[in-house]
């Protein structure tokens, strides 16, 4: 395989470039799966502790099993600083069958462990396709740009230990892996408003019938 060419980096990039290159990675992760994408200031990032507090209460079943979910994941403070020192961000959706998110056997598989491969394969996409993205704008020479997808430990290492929380060991899909956003205490559905896009509260007594689609979300700090 070719391998990239590398660019020189480290100054400030000129504004148009910045909008090109912002609108391509927006359009490219699209052409990878996603259902929409957005370019957004990052001060449409919403962070809220509240939404960390959600993983807690009840506690999640990914709660301190892996790298990229709590307590290990970056807090809503260092979230909080970590957006502001960017200026944009790529925000994307994956609609999805809602069949595979609501309604009582999905929470009653969740807590026993057991994961629809068909619906895995789904949220994978999720996590993929902003690492991606991140890796394209990488190389295009923002060495800075950062992306957050899914749950990792659902996705990669269901039935095993995740390899990075144990001493001297690291993550097995670095380069794939990411903390879901809601993990790092943003609010997706406040996003999801901001920017225009419907996203329907599910739970395990929702009736698949009444979600026209699930969303699964995932964003790429650029710049
Ligand atoms: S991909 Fe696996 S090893 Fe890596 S952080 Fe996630 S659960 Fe841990």
């Amino acid at each position: 395989m070719e391998g990239k060419k590398a660019v020189v980096v480290g100054h400030e990039v000129p504004p148009e470039r910045l909008l090109a290159d912002l609108e391509r990675y927006r359009q490219e992760a699209i052409r990878l799966g996603m259902t929409d994408a957005k370019v957004i200031a990052t001060d449409q990032v919403v962070v809220d502790e509240r939404v960390r507090g959600k993983c807690r209460i009840p506690l999640c079943v990914e709660y301190g099993v892996s790298a990229n979910c709590p307590p290990h994941s970056p807090t809503p403070a260092e979230t909080r600083a970590l957006v502001g020192r960017y200026q944009y961000a790529i925000f994307m959706k994956r609609e999805v069958k809602a069949d595979g998110m609501a309604g009582p056997d999905v929470a009653k598989n969740l807590m026993q462990g057991k994961f629809d491969p068909e619906r895995t394969q789904r949220m994978r996409a999720v996590l993929e396709i902003p690492a991606q993205v991140e890796s394209m704008a990488f190389y295009d020479g923002y060495y800075l740009a950062l992306a957050y997808g899914g749950a990792c430990k659902i996705m990669y290492c269901a039935g095993v230990e995740c390899q990075a929380i144990q001493p001297g060991q690291h993550c097995r899909f670095p380069y794939r892996s990411r903390p879901s956003m809601e993990s790092a205490g943003m609010d997706v559905f406040r996003m999801c408003a901001q920017v225009g896009w419907e996203v329907y509260q599910i739970g395990s007594q929702t009736d698949p019938a009444s979600v026209p689609c699930g969303l699964l979300a995932g964003l790429v700090l650029i710049q």
